[in-house]
């Protein structure tokens, strides 16, 4: 999953990012509102953060509001320092769909992140499934049937946007806009060696189920079974 950060703070940017990162999802950071809303109106993020106190000509509350009329519709969370009820729900109106009070710890970001992102038809409570495959994103734990399967942090994140784009055709082009960050040296063929590396895990060692990633020709892939 691709995130935009978008917060002045170089510390808490970073260790955060370093965090996420180190839970599979790609991050982009930003240090001001102006670069931020122009990041902001990106399709390709599937969740946005932002802080509300940004250097540049707006706040976070404007960002969130701007990304919204130009069309963004993932989640975005606003970081405030102040609580008010107001603040609160002048967050909510700006489109933002959950703000957070700093400081904040990092369990309870990621905790909001998954709920946000949580898509209801494949969701059972935090566990994603798909045939009989199952994918806990707060755990870090994938099985197949009742086998646990080790993943690599980029495969986790690969696994998990097929899971949430079950059945549907995807590219490329949209797999790196997804699992990987703008500064990612990501070659032609790294998509390739990276499904290859999941069909190796979750598909070579049950031969005898369907096998769930497809190659779909002149396309991409589809997970289907
Ligand atoms: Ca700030």
């Amino acid at each position: 999953m691709r995130v935009l950060f978008v917060e002045d703070e170089e510390k808490i940017a970073k260790a955060v990012k370093r965090g996420l990162e180190i839970k599979g999802y790609a991050v982009d950071t930003v240090a001001d509102a102006d670069s931020g809303l122009s990041y902001a109106v990106d399709p390709d993020y599937d969740i946005i953060i932002l802080d509300r106190m940004l250097p540049g000509s707006m706040d976070g509350i404007e960002v969130a509001k701007k990304a919204r009329e130009e069309g963004q519709k993932a989640p975005i969370i606003i970081l405030t320092a102040r609580g008010s009820i107001d603040d609160r729900v002048e967050g909510l109106n700006s489109g933002a769909d959950d703000y957070l009070i700093k400081p904040f710890s990092f369990s309870e970001l990621v905790a909001r992140m998954q709920a946000l992102m949580r898509r209801p038809p494949i969701a059972t409570g935090t566990v994603l499934e798909y045939a009989d495959l199952k994918l806990d994103p707060a755990k870090y734990e994938v099985q197949r049937d009742t086998t646990p399967i080790k993943l690599s942090n980029k495969e986790f994140a690969l696994l998990e946007y097929f899971i949430r784009h079950a059945e549907q055709v995807l590219t490329k082009d949209m797999i790196i806009n997804h699992v990987w960050n703008e500064d990612a040296i990501v070659m032609p063929n790294t998509v390739e060696v990276y499904i290859g590396y999941l069909r190796a895990k979750i598909d070579r060692p049950f031969p005898n189920k369907p096998q769930l990633i497809n190659t779909v020709r002149g396309f991409g892939y589809k997970l289907s079974h």
